[in-house]
């Protein structure tokens, strides 16, 4: 960014963090032009009328050539780079940044940023309230619901905000250089809008371009892939992982082994225990990666192991991701609405012993359920098959457990409860979108939950 006020931007994209970036950037007296391609009665997340309070000039389901004259452009996570209008400003030599990019000019407070294919969310709210029961003034933030753009200005120097970041925020950065900067894993994602697993990675090690030896890299050290290309850099790095091994390789680090975590700083001699693993209140091996690397993101912030462990014992998850809901007869129940995948079903079906009555389905693009066959057969006693691709579930799984079809949530939480027994979950992980019967994910998880809460 070339000057922190009186500069002209146009912001590419009225969502939630266009829409915060277009507000901050006019409260500081810049120049802002807001473009979507979208008319305003089609937008979710934009006020129009405060967005015009704010001094932002709005184009909305209109384009104006007169968008290409500004300094820099910024541009949402959701727009590809191929673009149409976006190439336009590229040609025209105007600068594009992203929304990170773009407030963390006005960040007065140090930043830690979570990015990865997995885990994102839940290790940015984990490390926020962390930092918040030390007593920080801890903001999180990013994809986690409240834009970066619109917590920046309630931030004071001794406040950290703890972002979220995308791979396609990373991809639009400039100067952006967080104190502490996270990468969860990394798995071929995305790949229609980077091109390439190579140009994926890349964006991701953007996090630590602007890094410096006061910064710290933090690695998941059981991801080679992130290993291997971690190493290759000059940055202070910290591990996490499982093993011993971690420690024998890393100056700083945070691992679980033989159920018990532990934290080393081995320049300023420190090699305590944290806690025993099986107190962690998220279940699942994903959630202790999650909190691994939210443990060690405080403690590089000088917090003691008493809050982790205090906090890793009460956190509950974030909502709509293995979120206990209720117990009734014994019969526990969880909602998984954020599963919108194969992949991250079974995420969640590796989290339980067994005797899960699974309630999956929706809307979906070639999900090959054979993948997760095997684990249905150990976990699983019995589906419920609800939404579009109900058949489909009834004619893959059918020969391995029971299943049940259901018309909507409601008839589907109730079959689910009715060949549930004392001792049993019952678990809603769609391993599919939910736009066939629901406005979104949370949307999903709403519904199930209410449902849920009226059993008798
Ligand atoms: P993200 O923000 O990266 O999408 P979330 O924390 O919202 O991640 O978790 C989304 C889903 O991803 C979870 O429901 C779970 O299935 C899976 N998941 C979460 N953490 C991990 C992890 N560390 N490794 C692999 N999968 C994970």
């Amino acid at each position: 960014m070339t000057d922190k006020k009186n500069s002209s931007f146009t912001v590419m994209g009225a969502g939630r963090s266009g829409a915060g970036v277009s507000k901050l950037l006019a409260r500081h007296g810049n120049k802002v032009k807001l473009y979507d391609e979208n008319t305003a009665d089609k937008l979710k997340y934009s006020d129009t009328e405060e967005l015009e309070r704010e001094g932002v000039e709005l184009f909305l389901g209109k384009w104006s050539d007169e968008l290409l004259n500004c300094d820099t452009l910024v541009k949402s996570p959701g727009i590809p780079p191929a673009n149409e209008k976006l190439q336009l400003a590229v040609t025209a030599g105007i600068k594009v940044v992203s929304e990170i990019e773009a407030a963390f000019a006005y960040c007065p407070c140090p930043v830690i940023a979570v990015t990865g294919t997995n885990g994102k969310t839940t290790t940015t709210v984990l490390a926020g309230e962390i930092l918040k029961n030390a007593g920080i003034d801890a903001k999180a933030c990013g994809n986690v619901g409240t834009a970066f753009s619109d917590v920046v200005d309630g931030l004071k120097s001794d406040s950290i905000a703890v972002i979220e970041v995308s791979s396609y925020q990373l991809n639009d950065i400039d100067r952006f250089r967080p104190d502490a900067g996270v990468i969860m894993n990394i798995t071929p994602d995305h790949l229609d809008w980077h091109g390439s697993f190579e140009n994926y990675l890349r964006a991701k090690f953007r996090i630590a371009e602007n890094m410096d030896s006061e910064c710290l890299l933090v690695i998941n050290y059981d991801d080679e892939i992130l290993r291997g290309e971690a190493e290759k850099l000059e940055v202070p790095l910290a591990y996490f992982g499982t093993g011993i091994e971690v420690y024998r390789h890393a100056e700083i680090g945070a691992y679980a082994d033989e159920g018990i975590m532990y934290f080393f700083d081995k320049e300023k001699e420190i090699h305590e225990t944290i806690m025993e693993t099986r107190d962690i209140n998220i279940r699942g091996r994903h959630n202790l990666y999650n909190s691994l690397a939210a443990a060690i993101s405080a403690r590089a912030f000088g917090i003691g192991k008493e809050v982790i462990s205090a906090t890793l014992r009460e956190f509950a998850g974030v909502e709509h991701r293995i979120e206990f809901v209720r117990e009734i007869r014994g019969i526990r129940f969880y909602n998984d609405s954020k599963a919108t995948n194969t992949d991250s079903m079974s995420v969640a079906l590796e989290s339980f012993d067994g005797n899960i009555v699974l309630i999956m389905g929706g809307r979906e693009k070639g999900n090959d359920y054979t993948a997760v066959d095997g684990l249905i057969r150990k976990k699983v006693k019995a589906i419920v098959a609800v939404g579009e691709t109900r058949d489909k579930i009834i004619g893959h799984f059918g020969n391995i457990v029971s299943v049940e079809a259901a018309e909507d949530m409601k008839d589907a939480v109730e079959k689910a409860f009715r060949s549930a027994v004392n001792g049993d979950t019952v678990l809603l992980s769609p391993a599919c979108k939910s736009f066939d019967m629901f406005d979104s994910f949370e949307h999903r998880g709403e519904v199930f939950k209410k449902t849920v809460s009226e059993l008798k």
